[in-house]
C-alpha cells in the first residue's frame, strides 16, 4: 500500500462534469488498495473573480481580508469533490487549511508554508478515508487565514506530500508534463520524461508557467519526486526529480521565452564607489524586482548601465530611475518596452563548453541582435526585441536538437 498525494488545478476542476471525472481518477487509484490525499485549487477563474472583488471594493484592500477572500475559491473545490466521492459509496472527508493544520508565516496574498501537523489527516487515512484537503491556503501562528500566492496549490501538494511522506506525489494540470518549449510556438516541441529540480527552478522562473516557483524548491528542499501529468488522458507525465547521469548527457534540456520584462539604460554614469547603490535602492524599496544588469566598461569615469525589470512595473520603474539618475549626475535614461527574454537551460552545460557560443550563432543566423546576455552555471538568457521571440525560440529548439526523435 502506498501513500498517494494527487493535486488537480483549477481546470481540471472547471465544472461539475470535470469535478465527477476528478473523483473517478481518485477513486480508481484508491481502489488499486492506495491511501490517499487529493489536494485540490478552485474551480478555473473562480479565484480570479474574487479578486476582480476586492479590487472592486476598494484600491488597497486589507491584505488580511484579501486572504479570507481569496481563499473561498478552495472551499468550494473540497466540498464538492468530497461531496462526490462519499455519493460514489466512497468514505471521503474535507480539509480547509486550517483544519489540517497547514501552518504558515504570515506574509499575506504570498506565506511560506512552515509546518504541517498530519494528526488528524493521518487518522482519517487509516480509516480508510480518502482526505481532500483545500490547496493554495493556511493558518497563521496568530490564527489568521493565510494565502500562498496565485498558482500556491502546487506548494500546498508538495508540502503536504514531503509532510507525510507520501510516496508518490502527483500533479495533475491540463498539459501532459513538461516539453522542451511552448508546443504553441513549436509544434515538435517533445514532452520530457524527467527533468531535475534546478532546471524545472529556471524553467519556472523564466515564463515556464507549469508549476509554481515554491512548489519545486519545496520539492528540492524535501526530496519530494513530483510527476507532472495530465487529468484528461493516462499518459505518463514529466517526474521532477534529482539530476541524473542522463540528464548531464544532453547539453539543452529546454527552451524557455518570457515577454513580461522591459529595459531600462542610464547614461554617462559617474563610475565610482556607491553608484549603483543609489540608483538601485530606490527600486528594491519600491518592491521592483531587478533581473538582468550589464554595466559597460568605463571611458573617461564614465559607464552605461542597464537592467530590465517586470514589465508591469515598469512606468513606476522608469519615473524612480529618471530621478535617482538626475541626482547621480547621469547624461540620461533610456527605455525600451519591447523586448523578450529567450533562455537555454540544461544541467549538462556544467560539463559541456560551446552551449553559449552555439546559442549566439543560432540567433545571428537569423539576423537576430542580442541586446544583454546573462547566464547561470545552466543556463544562458538573451535579451532581444519582442518581435523575434517566436522566430527564436524555433532556431534555438532545432539548432540544439530537441524536436520530437
Ligand atoms: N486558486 C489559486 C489560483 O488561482 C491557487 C491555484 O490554483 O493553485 O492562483
Ligand atoms: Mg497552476
Amino acid at each position: 500500500m502506498a501513500l498517494v498525494v494527487q493535486k488537480y488545478g483549477g481546470t481540471s476542476m472547471g465544472s461539475i462534469e470535470r469535478i465527477r471525472n476528478v473523483a473517478r481518477r481518485v477513486a480508481r487509484t484508491y481502489d488499486e488498495g492506495n491511501e490517499m490525499i487529493v489536494v485540490v485549487s478552485a474551480m478555473s477563474g473562480e479565484t480570479n473573480k474574487l479578486v476582480a472583488l476586492c479590487n472592486e471594493m476598494c484600491e488597497f484592500p486589507s491584505e488580511r481580508e484579501y486572504d479570507v477572500m481569496v481563499a473561498t475559491g478552495e472551499q468550494v473545490s473540497i466540498a464538492l469533490l468530497a461531496m462526490c466521492l462519499e455519493s460514489m459509496g466512497y468514505k471521503a472527508k474535507s480539509y480547509m487549511g486550517f483544519q489540517v493544520p497547514i501552518i504558515t508565516d504570515s506574509a499575506f496574498s504570498k506565506a511560506r508554508i512552515e509546518e504541517i501537523d498530519g494528526t488528524r489527516i493521518r487518522e482519517d487515512l487509516k480509516k480508510g478515508t480518502i482526505v481532500v484537503v483545500a490547496g493554495f491556503q493556511g493558518i497563521d501562528r496568530d490564527g489568521n487565514l493565510t494565502t500562498l500566492g496565485r498558482g500556491g496549490s502546487d506548494t500546498s501538494a508538495v508540502a503536504v506530500a514531503a509532510g507525510l511522506n507520501a510516496d508518490v506525489c502527483e500533479i495533475y494540470t491540463d498539459v501532459d508534463g513538461i516539453y522542451t518549449t511552448d508546443p504553441r510556438i513549436v509544434p515538435e516541441a517533445s514532452k520530457m520524461d524527467k527533468v531535475s529540480y534546478d532546471e524545472m527552478l529556471e524553467m519556472a522562473s523564466l515564463g515556464s508557467k507549469v508549476l509554481q516557483i515554491r512548489s519545486v524548491e519545496f520539492a528540492k528542499k524535501y526530496g519530494v519526486v513530483v510527476h507532472v501529468r495530465s487529468s484528461f488522458n493516462d499518459n505518463p507525465g514529466t517526474l521532477v526529480t534529482k539530476e541524473d547521469a542522463d540528464m548531464e548527457a544532453v547539453l539543452v534540456s529546454g527552451i524557455t521565452h518570457d515577454k513580461n520584462e522591459a529595459k531600462i539604460s542610464v547614461m554617462r554614469v559617474p563610475d565610482k564607489p556607491g553608484i549603483a547603490a543609489q540608483l538601485f535602492s530606490p527600486l528594491s524599496e519600491a518592491n521592483i524586482t531587478v533581473d538582468m544588469i550589464i554595466q559597460n566598461v568605463s571611458h573617461e569615469g564614465f559607464t552605461d548601465l542597464t537592467f530590465t525589470v517586470p514589465r508591469t512595473d515598469f512606468k513606476k520603474a522608469l519615473k524612480i530611475v529618471e530621478d535617482a539618475a538626475a541626482r547621480v549626475g547621469a547624461a540620461g535614461v533610456d527605455s525600451n518596452e519591447t523586448i523578450a527574454k529567450v533562455s537555454i537551460v540544461g544541467v549538462g552545460m556544467r560539463s559541456h563548453s560551446g552551449v553559449a557560443s552555439k546559442m549566439f550563432a543560432a540567433l545571428s543566423a537569423e539576423g537576430i541582435n542580442i541586446q544583454m546576455i546573462s547566464t547561470s552555471e545552466i543556463k544562458v538568457s538573451c535579451v532581444i526585441d519582442d518581435k523575434y521571440t517566436e522566430l527564436a525560440v524555433r532556431v534555438l529548439h532545432s539548432a540544439f536538437g530537441l524536436a520530437k526523435g
